[in-house]
């Protein structure tokens, strides 16, 4: 059970209890992805005390999750320590720990310290930046076989299921295990999943040729899944049907208009037909993090905070949240959760609370601007659609390998994923090919699953 080491953020009583100090405006952050960063970066130049909590101790970029779950990148190369990040933020501090309570009468938010236990810290504003998490459209059970693509662990256990299935094909007999372990799901075909099943296809045709003895890892089934009409429908149609064409290239079966009723250890039931898969990746749903519930304001379906204009809610004006856990609507259309947005939406509330701790008026009200989306199906090809603007090929992947590698937030990851995208390019490896488990090995005599 967890101690409560300050209930009262203004008595310190011999603990490190973070409570407010007169006069110096306290403005708390809840988590160190894109818009959290994007927040307290826009607070730097102000005389204030910025705190940021998170639970993790590193910030993920998380376009490029997809190629540490297929091996291309290790998690290091993706990921920074938020520490690090903002070191040279003097007035801010970052504390590891976990949000499990918001008083917004109290002005506080209840944090749990990994071996510490509770505390209570103290706020003058407040911004909830704590993104989403996979969600299973009420079918929670489903997490127990489809992992879904939001953390590195989940990255790394991904990993370890694809390494594993072939692991476990070259050691059985049995062919109709065999083509279960070689049989690869995907649900849920938005950019995730489209970008996930093109790493898995190429892999499974170049990384892993002439690596195994009993099978021929192109022999691979890799089908993905998707309750709706066509693939990627953010895109424009005449987008996401040439996606469709390249995946067919690539040995992908495309199948659409097709609804998951069951996933279970044996795979996934979908339209009534069962797919036998030991692999199943969840691609499909998300939902906000719970911390917006613990503001109990107005939510969409998906648990998304309804914001005002300037991104406050109805319930506190000096409470804000940005990023993936707010539901916007601009111009009749929803504001896309891509990193663009929170990002946007976290520097506009920081420069928001910035001007009011310098006791200026508010600007005008957040609107969004999108720079475009785009998708990666494999080698040598993505799509790009900005405004009218639709392009696809060789050129749009060139243009979304340079936009990554400088998006990524430190000179060191840049470098580092430079040279191993160049080396994968070269030669087809990939050199993060490592299981984090052994996996269970099937006993060749009695075909079933050593204990
Ligand atoms: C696999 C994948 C691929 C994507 N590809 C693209 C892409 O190509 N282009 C694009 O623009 N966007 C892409 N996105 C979307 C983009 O990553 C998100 O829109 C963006 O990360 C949202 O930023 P955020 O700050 O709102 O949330 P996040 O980046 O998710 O950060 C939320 C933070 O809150 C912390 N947190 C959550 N709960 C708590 C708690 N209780 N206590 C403390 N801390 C907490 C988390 O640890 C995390 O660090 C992708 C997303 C995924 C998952």
């Amino acid at each position: 059970m967890s101690t409560v080491l300050s209930e009262d953020p203004s008595q310190a009583n011999g603990s490190p209890a973070i409570g407010l100090q007169g006069g110096r405006k306290r403005i708390v952050i809840v988590g160190g992805g894109f818009a959290g960063i994007a927040a307290a970066r826009a607070l730097k130049t102000i005389d204030a005390e910025i705190i940021l909590i998170d639970r993790r101790n590193h910030h993920i970029f998380q376009p490029l999750l997809y190629q540490v779950a297929t091996a291309v990148l290790a998690p290091s190369e993706i990921a920074t320590p938020i520490r690090q990040l903002e070191a040279t933020q003097q007035n801010l501090s970052v504390v590891l720990a976990e949000v499990t309570g918001i008083s917004l009468s109290a002005r506080t938010v209840e944090a749990i310290h990994p071996g510490l236990g509770i505390r209570k810290i103290g706020f003058d504003y407040l911004v909830v930046a704590a993104g989403m998490r996979p969600s299973y459209f009420g079918h929670d059970e489903f997490a127990l076989h489809a992992p879904g693509l939001k953390s590195l662990n989940e990255a790394e256990t991904i990993r370890s299921k694809i390494l594993s299935a072939f692991e476990l094909a070259e050691a059985t007999e049995d062919g109709a295990e065999r083509a279960r372990q070689m049989t690869f799901v995907l649900v849920g075909a938005g950019p995730t999943g489209v970008e996930l099943a093109a790493s898995i296809a190429h892999m499974v045709s170049i990384t892993l040729r002439n690596n195994f003895r009993s099978i021929d890892p192109a022999q691979s089934r890799i089908v993905l899944v998707d309750g709706g009409d066509r693939i990627l429908p953010t895109f424009a149609e005449s987008l996401s049907g040439k996606v469709a064409r390249r995946l067919a290239r690539l040995g992908v079966e495309v199948r659409t208009g097709l609804k998951v009723d069951k996933v279970d250890e044996q795979g996934v039931v979908a339209g009534g037909e069962r797919i036998a898969s030991a692999t199943v990746l969840w691609t499909a749903g998300v939902a906000a993090s719970p911390v917006v519930r613990m503001l109990n304001t107005r939510t969409d379906r998906a648990g998304r905070a309804l914001v005002g204009p300037y991104m406050e809610i109805a319930e506190a004006g000096d409470v804000f949240v940005a990023g993936d856990a707010v539901s916007m609507t601009q111009d009749d259309r929803p504001v896309p959760g891509v990193a663009q947005a929170a990002i946007q939406q976290g520097r506009f509330v920081g420069r928001l609370i910035a001007n009011r701790v310098k006791g200026r008026q508010d600007g005008r009200p957040f609107r969004f601007r999108s720079k475009g989306s785009m998708a990666v199906v494999g080698k040598n090809y993505a799509i790009l659609e900005a405004g009218h603007l639709r392009t696809s090929g060789f050129a749009t992947w060139v243009i979304w390998a340079v936009l990554h590698v400088l998006a990524l937030p430190q000179l060191q990851n840049r470098f580092r994923v430079q040279t191993q995208w160049l080396w994968s390019y070269l030669t087809g490896q990939r050199s993060s090919r490592l299981i984090a488990e052994a996996p269970r090995i099937i006993d060749p005599i009695k075909q079933k699953p050593s204990p």
